[in-house]
Parts: structure tokens; sequence; C-alpha cells
């Protein structure tokens, strides 16, 4: 079996991560979350004190990215996401940081990407792409969890209102929107738990490979 490539887009909080680090490990290959990539060009912007907007700023902080800036206990929070998807926006912060994603997705032994232009943009001829959703409730319901677990104070409704307005900023972009690509298998978790999630997943792997 050749090296397999594989695609993982969807929307914030709809389980596409947790899928595409536990078909990375079952598949023994790397696996990139290439939303820590914007998240990191949003961080190093805020540290500096520069503004999100600032595109050109923006672009030279993507272009010059180093490892050690991707360590992801600095770069979660709905803060973070929320600051990562404007900077996102910028078509030349995505141009700077589209070689480095392709060089990750030819190695060698295959991957699995997961973002939200993966399918589209990124990796156009992925062997497999999976477009992973969940009902936008469902969504906030998760991170609601997660956030209060993490003892910070938050409602439902604010976690909703933060979900829908990044959904909206991420599909409604003019560079590299956030969409489906025609030939993505869609997978609806909203009913799903984390291992029925998986199986779906990964019996739509094993067959497109097969
Ligand atoms: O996936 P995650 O929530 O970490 O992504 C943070 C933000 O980064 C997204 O809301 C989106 O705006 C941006 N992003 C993107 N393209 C990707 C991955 C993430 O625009 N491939």
């Amino acid at each position: 079996m050749s090296a397999t490539v594989i695609a993982i887009d969807g929307p914030a909080a709809s389980g596409k991560g947790t899928l595409a680090r536990r078909l990375a490990e079952h598949l023994g290959c790397p696996h990139l979350d290439t939303g820590l990539l914007y998240r990191a060009v949003a961080r190093v912007m805020m540290d500096r004190g520069i503004a999100l907007s600032d595109a050109e700023a923006a672009a030279s902080v993507a272009a010059s990215l180093a490892p050690e800036q991707l360590d992801a206990s600095r770069l979660r929070g709905v803060e973070m996401g929320e600051a990562a998807s404007v900077v996102s926006v910028h078509e030349a912060v995505r141009n700077a940081l589209l070689a480095w994603q392709r060089r990750f997705a030819t190695q060698p032994g295959g991957a699995v990407l997961d973002g939200r232009d993966i399918g589209t943009v990124v990796c156009p001829e992925a062997d497999v792409k999976l477009y992973v959703t969940a009902s936008a409730e469902e969504r906030a319901r998760r991170r609601f969890r997660e956030v209060s677990a993490t003892g910070e104070t938050t409602t439902f409704e604010a976690v909703l209102a933060d979900i829908l307005r990044r959904d909206a900023r991420d599909a409604d972009r003019a560079a590299a929107p956030m969409r489906a690509a025609p030939d993505a298998r869609h997978l609806d978790t909203t009913a799903l738990d984390a291992d029925a999630a998986f199986a779906k997943a990964l019996e739509i792997v094993e067959s497109a490979r097969s």
C-alpha cells in the first residue's frame, strides 16, 4: 500500500481534531493540526502587540514561524481560536503557510492533516477526504463542557455565539474559505461519541484505500 494522505476538514468542535489524531495513530503516520499554525501566528502577533488586522506583519510572522512557537499549550483556548480566525483571513498569511503544509503532506510515510481548506487547497490530491460536521448546538455543548472543565466561567449561550461567529468568518472569507471538497465524504458526528465517530471514519478511510 502506497503512502496515504488523509485530508480532514470541518468547523470548530466538530470532532475532526480527535479523529485526525486517532486515524494517524492507527495508520502509524504523522498528523498535522493546521489550526495550530494560524493560532501560533496570532499568538506571536499578540505577544508583540501587533494588530491582528495587519496583514503584512502577519504574513511575515507566518513566513518565519519556528517549531517552538507551535507549543500547543500556549495556543489552546477559545480566545486563541478566535484570534487565529482573524489572522487566517489574510491571503498572504495562508500563502506563507502553504508550502510548509504541502511538504508535511507529501512526506514518504503519508500523513493526516486537519483544518478548514485541506481537501480544497492544501491537498486537493489527497487519497481520502473527510468533511466532519456536527450541529452548532452540539458543538457548543462539547466546547462548553471542555471550557467549564478548565475552571473558566462562561455560559452555553456565549460559547454558541462564538462558534457561530467563527463559522461565519471561516466560511465567508474570500481566501480558502472553509468548504467541503466536492469529492469529500461527509461525516456528521452530532449523534456519535468519539469511538463511534472513529469507527465510521475508519470505515470510510479503509474503503477509500482498498
Ligand atoms: O482548528 P482550529 O480551531 O484550531 O483553527 C483555528 C482557526 O484557524 C480556524 O477558526 C480558522 O480560522 C483557522 N484555520 C484556517 N485554515 C486551516 C486551519 C485553521 O483558516 N487549515
